[in-house]
């Protein structure tokens, strides 16, 4: 069975203090053992999460990388350097990053294979643009993004792997999609990989839907068979309604 992921993705907020402060107050909320969690901070606050989550269930995660070891990438943020400091998952492909920082599938493919390389476990963000939506585009893009993302991975490594759906729409605009929208994409998701890779692989992955989730929204997405979990971006900045989606089956 897939352990449901509830990831909070801070973007370009908080800082030394008002990192520690959300990190404090959130772990001495009531949680449930049986959800992972994990927070995406910016590169500055991961070491410090690190340190406080020591002995916990809780994970870290950054919300970009380079695909080099090292080099001459002014800048830039090399998997080595996470796993160093013990970061465990990474995001790659973020709708911001391929809007704002022109990142292509191919770009995201190479920061894949790089994730694995560190054994950091990757959630590859995936979604469609309204433009692209109601041009009946959805389907194909995702399925492509997805392909392109794992060419060339192993299927015991795509097995391990997350793959957050985020229809660029309902990012930040408090306009979610509806619950069947969200499966109907998770579960093509889920097909794909079945298709590309096996069904027992596609069995394993984890699959999050993003796009204005909320603490009143959180339960019925997250009844959908394929959804196993959340990546939460406004929301997640607040400890009390992060938790309030953690403890998302108390909404159902
Ligand atoms: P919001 O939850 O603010 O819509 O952001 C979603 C997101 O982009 C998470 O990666």
């Amino acid at each position: 069975m897939r352990t449901p992921l509830i990831a909070g993705n801070w973007k370009m907020h908080k800082n030394s203090e008002t990192a520690r402060d959300f990190t404090r107050e959130f772990m001495k909320l009531p949680r449930p053992d049986d959800v992972k969690i994990c927070i995406a901070a910016p590169f500055t606050e991961l070491f410090a999460l690190e340190e406080m989550f020591v002995g916990t269930h809780l994970y870290t995660a950054a919300q970009n990388m380079h695909f080099e070891d090292e080099g001459a990438y002014t800048g830039e943020i090399s998997g080595h350097m996470l796993k160093e400091i013990g970061v465990d998952y990474v995001i790659l492909g973020h709708s911001e990053r391929r809007t704002y920082f022109n990142e292509s599938n191919e770009i995201i493919n190479k920061k894949v294979r790089q994730a694995y390389k560190w054994d950091i476990i990757p959630i590859v963000c995936c979604g469609e643009s309204l433009e692209q939506r109601e041009q009946g585009l959805a389907r194909h893009i995702v399925r492509h993004q997805v392909v392109m993302a794992f060419a060339g991975i192993s299927a015991a490594d795509v097995s391990r792997s997350v793959i957050a759906y985020e229809p660029i729409w309902a990012i930040g605009t408090g306009k979610v999609a509806t619950p069947q929208q969200a499966e109907d994409m998770c579960r093509l998701i889920r097909l794909t990989i079945a298709e590309e890779y096996s069904p027992e692989v596609a069995d394993c992955v984890t699959i999050l839907y993003g796009g204005s989730v909320k603490p009143d929204n959180a339960g019925q997405i997250m009844a959908m068979e394929d959804i196993d979990g959340a990546l939460v971006g406004g929301a997640s900045l607040d400890p009390q309604s992060f938790m309030d989606i953690v403890n998302y089956r108390k909404e159902v």
